[in-house]
């Protein structure tokens, strides 16, 4: 069923904290964690708790969802003293893009400069 948990999916796995994850956040939908291979001095994920495979297909099944993603994407820059310099977050959706991981989650990067466009 959309939305349930997939058996192989690692971000599912780091919802059940069957897999480790260094947490910053929870809200009743979302997870934020830091990532395990960070590109900036702030590097967090916010996932939804539900599994979509990407932002796009969160968001038309779940708005609201992608919403608190947003909600929690500020509050974790804000956390880290981030919110003022200016902070960036980003979707990779599809292999193209760079998305390795196919469970909807937002990139939150801060503490240094950032080029446009992206890379
Ligand atoms: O957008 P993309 O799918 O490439 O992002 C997946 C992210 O998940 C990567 O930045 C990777 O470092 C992170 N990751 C993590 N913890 C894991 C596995 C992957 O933070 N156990």
């Amino acid at each position: 069923m959309a939305g349930e948990p997939q058996a192989d999916c690692l971000f599912c796995k780091i919802v059940a904290g069957e897999v480790p994850a260094t947490v910053v956040r929870e809200s009743e939908t979302t997870v934020a964690f830091r990532d395990i291979n960070p590109q900036a001095p702030t590097h967090v994920l916010v996932i939804p708790k539900v599994h979509y495979p990407d932002a796009g297909t969160l968001a038309a099944a779940e708005p609201g969802i992608a919403a608190d993603i947003l909600r929690e994407a500020a509050e974790v820059a804000a956390g880290d003293k981030v919110d003022e310099s200016g902070f960036r977050i980003v979707f990779n959706t599809g292999t193209g893009a760079g998305q390795t991981v196919f469970h909807a989650h937002a990139h939150v990067l801060g503490g240094r400069g950032f080029n446009w466009p992206p890379g």
